[in-house]
């Protein structure tokens, strides 16, 4: 048998970053004798093992034919004479697509080396069509090389284009469409990722609320400025999506399937710029503060109520920072203890903490 160091690490070597993990594909062998070597088979009818000592991936190589639509439906061929030309023609691009033998030689059938060189990426053969998710993948490695100059060359954006307009992004399951948007929000250039995306028109099928011009540009804007500071998920997601109106941003989060912390801030980060976009020209009125802390429960979630403001100094309304930041500084101080103390009780011990809280924040926004 013979193994290859294959994909990211290959690519990532050539380009002189950090390799994070490593991927090999064994030619020649059967899961018999991957067995034998001491090799953990991973799944029960998929080729691919785990190596006795290091733990690292090992996958026969193997060809891939789709039978029907969407990611469902592919047939995987693994058998000792699939050669690593063939298992390196199912792969996406071709700066994926090369493999370095444990003697060093590289084997780059569809000229990697040379769209690393000229910062391109380029699909490998006309299988890409049968996945749509590599549109995504493609995307997503557009916002990741974008520093280094890498950018999609033509042919495969008119492939992309091809695929979404015969309705493939439709297949893909929401769990997949949200794997590689939260890795896309971590990428270099997260805004990258969906401006190709916009381009080729797949936004309008996957988050068509953000589409439109105005909310796209508005969303990029924050997304750009959150995704320079070390930031969450949540903080990303809920930047993207906070010049859609609290709705239509809550009900595309709940479609995405995207986790809960994520809906939770993109429903808190609409509300707020929703509420914030009233008084552009004004102070803001204490009682309704009050009433949006109460829907932030400042009160038993204040780190969450950190990340909000720090999504909010990325939109239009950031001016209201600073005032939010030292009104909920300020109510946060209101001890429940110290007002037992003095006997308020039950119902008057809640109106007593909610005017001790309103007390403070006028004080805090008087000029
Ligand atoms: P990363 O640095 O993010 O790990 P990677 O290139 O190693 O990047 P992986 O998702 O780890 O990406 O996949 C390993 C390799 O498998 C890729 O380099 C590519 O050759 C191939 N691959 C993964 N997913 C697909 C796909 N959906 N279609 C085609 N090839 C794929
Ligand atoms: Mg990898």
């Amino acid at each position: 048998m013979d193994i290859y160091l294959v994909g990211g690490a290959v690519r990532d070597g050539r380009l002189g970053i950090p390799v994070k993990d490593r991927d090999w594909v064994v030619v020649g062998a059967t899961p018999e004798a991957m067995k034998h070597r001491g090799f953990r088979q991973v799944g029960a009818d998929f080729p691919v093992f785990l190596h006795p000592k290091t733990g690292e991936e090992y996958a026969l190589a193997r060809t891939e034919r789709k039978q029907g639509r969407g990611y469902h439906g592919f047939t995987v061929y693994s058998a000792p004479d699939v050669t690593l030309e063939e298992d390196l023609k199912r792969r996406d691009l071709t700066i994926n697509a090369m493999a370095e033998h444990e003697d060093g030689t590289l084997v780059d059938p569809f000229n990697g080396l040379t769209d690393l060189a000229q910062k391109t990426l380029r699909h490998v053969s006309e299988a890409f069509a049968e996945d749509p998710l590599r549109i995504l993948r493609t995307a997503r490695f557009a916002a990741r090389f974008h520093p280094l100059g890498f950018t999609i060359c033509a042919d495969t954006m008119a492939l992309m284009r091809e695929m979404i307009g015969s309705g493939e992004l439709q297949h893909l399951v929401p769990e997949r469409v949200w794997q590689e948007v939260q890795r896309a929000l971590h990428e270099q250039s997260p805004t990258v990722f969906f401006k190709v995306l916009h381009e080729l028109g797949a936004l309008d099928i996957l988050m068509p609320e953000l589409a439109d011009t105005e909310r796209f540009e508005a969303g990029l804007q924050a997304l750009e400025c959150i995704s320079t500071q070390n930031s969450t998920t949540a903080q990303r997601f809920s930047a993207l999506l906070s010049a859609l109106p609290e709705p239509e941003a809550r009900a595309r989060a709940i479609a995405m399937k995207s986790p809960n912390d994520c809906r939770d801030l993109t429903r808190l980060v609409c509300l707020f710029t929703d509420w914030l976009s009233q008084y552009t020209d004004s102070t803001l009125p204490p009682e309704a503060m009050l009433e949006m802390f109460d829907h932030a429960d400042l009160w038993r979630r204040p780190e969450r109520f950190e990340q909000l403001v720090t999504a909010l100094a990325c939109t239009p309304y950031k001016q209201h920072v600073g005032p939010l930041n030292s009104a909920a500084e300020s109510a946060r101080d209101v001890s429940p203890q110290e007002l037992l103390k003095q006997g308020f009780k039950g119902k008057e011990l809640g109106n007593a903490i909610r005017n001790e809280r309103l007390g403070r924040i006028t004080l805090a926004l008087a000029p």
